[in-house]
C-alpha cells in the first residue's frame, strides 16, 4: 500500500537522516545507549560500564529501553547493545556463547555491541572501552569480531582474604574473567550472596575445599576414603548445595613432592600404596567420590585439584581416574606455574611446557585437564568473603599492597612472553575444554586494577599478540594501575 502520505513520509525521513549524517561531528553530541527492554543484569552492568565511559570522555550520555528510544535527535549516536537473540533477524544468530561483534563507524548515527550471548555483550563492551573508544571519538570505525581463546577464564581465591567480593566481582567481569573459585577451609556463611553477585557479572562460582590436604591420610584404606568422600558430600550438601554454583573443587595431596607423602605411613603403607603410582593412588582416592558426588548432585562440574610435584614420573594410571572428575594442576614447575614471576629460564620453561603436554595426555581421549598459574599472591586465611565499604580503609590496603605488587609486576613485565607462550600451548592441546585460572590471593583487585591481573586476562582472552605492545596499551587504561611505571 503506496499512498502518496506514506511515500513523502519516507522520503522526509530519508532527507533527515541524510542530514543528520552529514551535519555530524566526529565527536558525537551526545549517546543514547540501547538496551532490549528485558536487558539481563550482565547487559546492564555492560551498558552502565559504557555510560561511565562515554560520560568520562565528556560525552552526555543517557541509557534507555529499546521500547522508550523512538526518536533520535540531531546529532545523537544510538549506541546498541543486544545479545544476538535480540538481533536475530539482522543475521548476528551466528556469534557464538562469548563471541562479539562491534559496528561502530565513525561519525554514522547509529552504533552497536552484539553478543553471542550476555557474555558476549559485556566482553564487546569492556574492549570497546578498553581498546577503542578513544579511536572511536576521534572519528575511527571501528568494526571487529572477536572471541575468547580460552573458554574459562579465571581467579582463584581464598574466600576470606576477598575484602569486598561485589568490587572484586565487578572487577573480574571488566576483564572478561567468567569464572571464581572460592577456597574456604570452613564454609563460608555468605555463599549465596557471593553466588548470586556472581551470576549478575557472567561469573560462575566453583566452591573449593579440602579434601585430607594436611591431613594424615592412607588413600588405600577404604575406612578412611570413606570417612572423607561424606565429609566432603555433608559439606557440599549443608552449605554449597543451596548457594547455586557450578562446580566444586576438592583438593587432595596438596605441597607434597613425592608420591610416598600422600600415605601417612610413608613407605611401610601396610594397604598397599608403596605399590602404586601416584596415578593410581589418586584415580583409586577420588573416583568413589565422583561416583557418589555425581549421583546425588549431577549437573555440578567436579573439579579435582593437586600440585604437579609428585607426578613428574609417577603418572601412569591417570587414565582410570573418573572421566566426570576434571583435572586441576598446580605447581607443574616454572613461571607461569610457580608463585615468582622472576624464577622462568629457559630450560625450567622447556621442562614445564613437555610436563604440560605429558599431563594433558595422561588421562586418556576425553578427561579434561585444567590449569592454575600463579605469580599474583600476597596471603591466605581467613573466613568469609567481606564486604568492607569504608573506602578509607580499602585504599589504605591497596596503598600498602602496591609494594607487594611491586616485584610481581617488574617480573610480569618482564616474563609475560612466557606466560603467553603457555597460554598458546595450553590452547593447542588435545583437550575438551580449555580453562586456566590465576590465583589472585589477597591481592586487592577489587579496589586496584593491577597491571599483571589485567595483562593475564587478556592473554586468555588472546594470547597471539606482542606482550609489549599489549602491556603499553593496558597500562594507559585508565583504571589500570601500574606500580612499577
Ligand atoms: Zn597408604
Amino acid at each position: 500500500m503506496n499512498s502518496p502520505r506514506i511515500m513523502r513520509r519516507a522520503a522526509v525521513g530519508f532527507l533527515a537522516s541524510t542530514i543528520v549524517a552529514a551535519s555530524l561531528h566526529t565527536t558525537p553530541r551526545s549517546v543514547t545507549i540501547v538496551i532490549p527492554d528485558r536487558a539481563s543484569p550482565v547487559v546492564l552492568f555492560a551498558a552502565g560500564e559504557l555510560q561511565t565511559a562515554f560520560k568520562r570522555a565528556g560525552v552526555a550520555t543517557e541509557l534507555k529501553k529499546q521500547s522508550e528510544s523512538s526518536t533520535q535527535a540531531e546529532g545523537e549516536v544510538r549506541f546498541a547493545l543486544s545479545p544476538a537473540r535480540e538481533r536475530a533477524a539482522a543475521g548476528s544468530d551466528s556469534l557464538k556463547p562469548q563471541e562479539y561483534a562491534v559496528h561502530a563507524p565513525g561519525g554514522a548515527s547509529e552504533a552497536s555491541i552484539t553478543g553471542g550471548d550476555d557474555r558476549g555483550v559485556l566482553y564487546g563492551t569492556m574492549d570497546f572501552i578498553h581498546d577503542h573508544l578513544t579511536g572511536y571519538l576521534a572519528g575511527t570505525p571501528i568494526d571487529c569480531r572477536e572471541a575468547p581463546h580460552i573458554a574459562t577464564r579465571g581467579i582463584w581465591t581464598w574466600g576470606g582474604r576477598i575484602y569486598n567480593y561485589e568490587r572484586l566481582l565487578d572487577n573480574m567481569a571488566r576483564w572478561k574473567f567468567n569464572s571464581i573459585c572460592v577456597w574456604h577451609r570452613f564454609a563460608p556463611k555468605n555463599a549465596r550472596a557471593l553466588a548470586a553477585y556472581a551470576r549478575t557479572r557472567g561469573i560462575g562460582v566453583v566452591w573449593g575445599y579440602a579434601w585430607g590436604w594436611g591431613m594424615p591420610v592412607c588413600p588405600s584404606d577404604s575406612l578412611e576414603r570413606e570417612t572423607w568422600k561424606r565429609y566432603i558430600i555433608e559439606t557440599y550438601r549443608t552449605t554449597y548445595a543451596a548457594a547455586g554454583g557450578e562446580g566444586v573443587y576438592f583438593q587432595t595431596f596438596t605441597e607434597v613432592y613425592s608420591k610416598t607423602q600422600f600415605c601417612r605411613f610413608g613407605e611401610k603403607c601396610p594397604n598397599g600404596c608403596t605399590n602404586k603410582s601416584a596415578g593410581e593412588l589418586l584415580s583409586g582416592w577420588v573416583n568413589p567420590l565422583v561416583e557418589a558426588f555425581a549421583k546425588e548432585f549431577p549437573g555440578v562440574r567436579i573439579y579435582c585439584g593437586v600440585h604437579g610435584h609428585a607426578f613428574h614420573e609417577s603418572l601412569q594410571g591417570l587414565d582410570r581416574l573418573d572421566r566426570r572428575a576434571e583435572m586441576v594442576w598446580e605447581d607443574v614447575g616454572a613461571f607461569p606455574f610457580d608463585y615468582n614471576p622472576e624464577a622462568v629460564r629457559e630450560k625450567t620453561f622447556n621442562e614445564t611446557t613437555e610436563f604440560v603436554g605429558r599431563l594433558a595426555s595422561a588421562q586418556g581421549p576425553g578427561g579434561n585437564t585444567l590449569f592454575v598459574f600463579k605469580g599474583m599472591v600476597m596471603g591466605w586465611g581467613g573466613f568469609d568473603p567481606m564486604l568492607v565499604t569504608d573506602e578509607v580503609v580499602l585504599t589504605e590496603l591497596a596503598r600498602k599492597r602496591a609494594q607487594s605488587w611491586l616485584p610481581l609486576e617488574t617480573g610480569w613485565r618482564e616474563n609475560a612472553g612466557y606466560e603467553f607462550q603457555m597460554v598458546r600451548i595450553i590452547e593447542n592441546l588435545p583437550i575438551p575444554e580449555r580453562a586456566v585460572y590465576g590465583l589472585v590471593e589477597d591481592a586487592l583487585f577489587e579496589v586496584r586494577q593491577w597491571l599483571p591481573v589485567a595483562l593475564f586476562a587478556e592473554s586468555l582472552w588472546n594470547p597471539h599478540r606482542d606482550t609489549e605492545g599489549l602491556i603499553k596499551h593496558i597500562e594507559n587504561v585508565p583504571d589500570v594501575v601500574s606500580v612499577v611505571r
